[in-house]
């Protein structure tokens, strides 16, 4: 979609830090963090939000859902916790209608202390 910011950083016209990328899926970090690390997991697909997904992209969220599992490993936000967050919706404060989902997590240190 050509308005799409989203689309816009799938495309490289927009310059995003990347954590991951394939085929179907990037993770970025989020410009304005809500979180000590904040990351979008978004495909490249667009989708507007969850209520437009259907059976046909089983496989492509089933793959978001892993993917989310090994960026939380690498960024090593498994040992603390961290939580997922899909806005659907201007009620939410969905702000973007391109599906993504936000991994949220980094308050605790590897020294077990709180990080604000
Ligand atoms: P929403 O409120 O739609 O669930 O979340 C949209 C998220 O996208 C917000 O957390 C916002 O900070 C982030 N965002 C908006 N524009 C950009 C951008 O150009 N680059 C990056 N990396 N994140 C963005
Ligand atoms: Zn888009």
């Amino acid at each position: 979609m050509t308005d799409c910011i989203f689309c816009k950083i799938i495309k490289g016209e927009i310059p995003a830090k990347k954590v991951y990328e394939d085929k179907s899926v990037i993770a970025i970090y989020d410009i304005n963090p809500k979180a000590p690390v904040h990351i979008l997991i978004i495909p490249k697909k667009h989708i507007s939000s969850l209520m437009e997904i259907n059976k046909g992209d089983k496989n492509l969220i089933g793959g978001i859902i892993l993917r989310l599992k090994t960026v939380a490993q690498e960024l090593g936000l498994d040992k603390s916790g961290y939580k997922v967050v899909v806005n659907n919706g201007p009620g939410s404060g969905q702000l973007v209608f391109h599906l993504h989902f936000h991994l949220l997590g980094g308050w605790i240190t590897k020294a077990g202390g709180w990080r604000v």
